[in-house]
């Protein structure tokens, strides 16, 4: 009998519990709300949370019911949680990069990756996509945050990218010959089809969430070339089809128009920098629907540094000072002609948390406004293959929202104002607490 008074007790405390706590709803009053799914603007509006997800979105302003949390943004314009599509989270660039490869242990990576992306967030950007790292780190990184154990954004890690011998994203480019080794596919280096397999199944088998290849040379490598093409084309298609049987997408850095059209007829998902793609490039991106993630911050970063003297080593300068300022044009060129753009800075060349400069890059070049920011939402998610729970204002979607000061319809600059992060329906920075 007593047991019995004992449960039903029980239940009641659950029931009561449940009525206040699981149905308190979090309501933001917003000025503005651009949604991102078209090209609509909605004034003075309620969007409403209900434990991670976005229940409703309603005119005017919702009074509140009793347990309900309100977060008055009346002043500001609510976004869907901004996504870069190319970051390096674990490493920021500078004149000791190089030398502190040889000092740096894998956990000092992952340990800097800890403020790196709490910059991120704060920034507002709540998804990244993590294009390469030197140790896996990310994977570690990606799922301590989903686990809770520390603050940043969801990451989409391609952990280590793969290169061919002596390309750029060769581990031991540079090196003296006696600890130059002969890395293979493990360490995300491949020669001929069988590794090109073996290293896509590995970064399966590491937990990876996509491949990135670097299908051409690059800018901070210590080698030669910054653009010539680094894959033969049978490599290239091996490595397309088994991360296909393994739902991954592959994401390709190139500068040089060769590589970057063998990746693209091999079927990758998109090309980041593309400086030295022309209208046939264009051309046939549109054709393969290959997404654009320009990285114009990375390229004014390079350009800027490489006037300093002994910023960079030797053979790094004049790449950097060449390949630098095209970028910005390419964009131009690639807006215009209509090709799918996927905003991406390469944060970890420039400073993490200036992810947002980007968008001023991009609106300078000519794109509009809304354009940027839907590369930054809608078509963010879309080149992930999460546009079903990520990247626009909709009722079933995953609360990932920020909030920018004033329109930045009106001046772009203000997407460097986040004055409000949500992430997962979790507030993460809120007007009141700045
Ligand atoms: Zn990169």
């Amino acid at each position: 009998m007593k047991n019995i008074k004992m449960k039903k007790r029980i239940i009641l405390f659950t029931l009561a519990f449940n009525c206040v706590f699981a149905h308190a709803k979090t309501i933001i009053h917003a000025g503005s709300v651009i949604p991102a799914n078209s090209l609509e603007v909605l004034s003075n509006s309620s969007v409403v949370i209900e434990n991670n997800k976005i229940v409703e979105i309603r005119t005017g302003f919702m009074s509140p019911e009793k347990g309900d949390e309100v977060v008055s943004l009346k002043n500001a314009t609510l976004l869907p949680g901004l996504m870069d599509m190319h970051v390096h989270i674990t490493s920021e660039q500078s004149p000791q990069s190089y030398t502190k490869r040889f000092t740096n242990n894998e956990a000092d990576y992952a340990l800097q990756g800890v403020v790196y992306a709490k910059r991120t967030l704060m920034a507002g950007f709540t998804t990244v996509r993590n294009l390469g790292d030197g140790h896996n780190e990310t994977v570690a990184l990606r799922n301590a945050i989903n686990r809770g154990h520390i603050t940043g954004p969801r990451i989409y890690t391609a952990a280590k990218s793969l290169a061919t011998t002596g390309g750029h994203a060769d581990p031991t480019n540079g090196r003296s010959f006696d600890l130059m080794g002969d890395p293979g596919p493990r360490e995300g280096v491949i020669n001929g089809i069988a590794e090109a397999r073996k290293a896509v199944r590995q970064r399966y088998k590491d937990g990876a969430d996509l491949i990135k290849i670097t299908a051409t040379g690059g800018v901070l490598s210590l080698a030669k070339s910054g653009q010539n093409p680094q894959f033969m084309m049978d490599e290239l298609e091996a490595i397309v089809q088994t991360a296909t049987d393994y739902g991954m997408k592959v994401a390709v850095h190139a500068h040089g128009k060769k590589g970057m059209e063998r990746a693209i007829k091999a079927g990758v998902s998109s090309i980041e920098h593309g400086t030295y793609m022309d209208d046939e490039t264009m051309r046939l991106m549109k054709h393969h629907n290959t997404y654009y993630v320009p990285t114009i911050a990375a390229g004014k970063w390079v350009e800027e540094k490489a006037k300093i003297d002994g910023f960079f080593p030797p053979i790094v300068r004049p790449k950097a000072a060449k390949i630098g300022p095209i970028i910005q044009n390419t964009f131009k060129k690639a807006y215009k002609a209509g090709v799918n753009i996927a905003f991406g800075t390469d944060s970890g060349v420039s400073a993490h948390g200036d992810n947002g400069n980007e968008f001023s890059y991009m609106v300078e070049a000519g794109m509009k406004p809304i354009d940027a920011i839907r590369s930054a939402t809608f078509h963010g998610a879309a080149l992930l293959g999460v546009e079903e729970t990520l990247g626009t204002i909709e009722a079933g979607k995953l609360a990932d929202l920020v909030a920018v000061k004033g329109n930045p319809l009106k001046d772009i600059d203000n997407m460097k104002q986040v004055i409000f992060v949500m992430k997962d329906g979790v507030i993460y920075k809120h007007p009141s607490h700045l």
